[in-house]
């Protein structure tokens, strides 16, 4: 775990709040998973002085490349936008714990809420690169929140859209999507990020279905290295509730450990 400085080579203004950053991993060398994340210097200046936490959107490492993609929430994004093409940023990582795609799977389903698909993204990549057949709901307020569709598809992975602009993005159309989905296709395992809402569904088939789940979770972070204790959340270990970081031990978690 280190902090690298790395070239930015794109960073660009995708939709009317979503960014997108590429930079060059050509200098180092660094084995990233699916579901990990960088805690990013967003201004070359000391203010803000945290670290924002951002997932791996996408690996390319036969490019060298690393892509993030974000959501301008306050500050610290805000920043972000200003980091220019050709020069330096400060990235921390890869950190955390990844997802776990399991070799036996032949289907998975992904659900995104926002710019949950940001962290599933990498996923769906890893997954349809392993000859997996990838479902992914990807949910949002409007058509225009909806990202890396473009992306998705073109790696082969079955998209279905759900917004709350058309009204099908509520839990019960959400869950009938995904047992519609089950009919003709048999799901091996479930991934979610973006909304504890509607990871409850996720959670809910899991346990109904015996379906391996896991959920990527965000907290606010400080330090992100497991030190300051700042994104502690509960899971459960037994019959026993733990607090765990989500930082160190997570942020992916197994989805029936998780209270959401
Ligand atoms: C492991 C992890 C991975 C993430 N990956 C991505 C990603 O790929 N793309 C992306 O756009 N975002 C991602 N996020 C969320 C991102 O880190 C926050 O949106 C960002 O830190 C906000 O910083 P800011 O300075 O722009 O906003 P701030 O000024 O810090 O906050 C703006 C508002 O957002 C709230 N907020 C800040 N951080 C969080 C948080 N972590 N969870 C919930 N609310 C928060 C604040 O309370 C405030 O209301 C991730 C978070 C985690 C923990």
């Amino acid at each position: 775990m280190k902090t690298h400085q790395v070239k930015i080579l794109t960073n660009l203004q995708v939709s009317d709040r979503y960014w997108h950053m590429k930079v060059d991993l050509s200098e180092i060398n660094l084995t990233v998973q699916p579901g990990q994340f960088f805690n990013i210097k967003c201004d070359q200046n000391v203010y803000p002085f945290l670290r924002r936490p951002l997932s791996v959107y996408r690996i390319d490492n036969e490019e060298k490349t690393l892509e993030f993609l974000y959501l301008v929430k306050g500050i610290g994004t805000k920043r972000m936008t200003n980091l220019k093409k050709s020069t330096n940023v400060d990235i921390f990582g890869p950190l955390g714990v990844g997802f776990r795609l399991r070799e036996e799977d032949e289907t998975i389903l992904l659900l995104a809420r926002g710019v949950g698909v940001a962290t599933l993204a990498a996923l769906a990549y890893a997954a349809a690169r392993n000859g997996k057949k990838v479902h992914a709901i990807l949910s949002a307020r409007h058509e225009d929140d909806l990202l890396a569709t473009e992306f998705l598809e073109s790696i082969g992975v079955i998209i279905y859209k759900v917004t709350d602009e058309v009204g099908n993005s509520d839990v019960t159309k959400v869950e009938a999507l995904i047992k519609k989905i089950s009919l003709y296709s048999k799901i091996d395992s479930l991934y979610t990020c973006g909304s504890k809402r509607l990871a409850k569904i996720i959670q809910k088939i899991a346990k109904r279905d015996n379906i391996p789940g896991e959920i990527a979770l965000e907290e606010h972070m400080g330090c992100a290295m497991g030190v300051c204790f700042a994104c502690v959340c509960d899971i459960r270990v037994g019959d026993k509730i733990k607090s765990v970081r989500v930082c160190h031990e997570g942020p992916v978690f197994p989805i029936e450990k998780v209270i959401l």
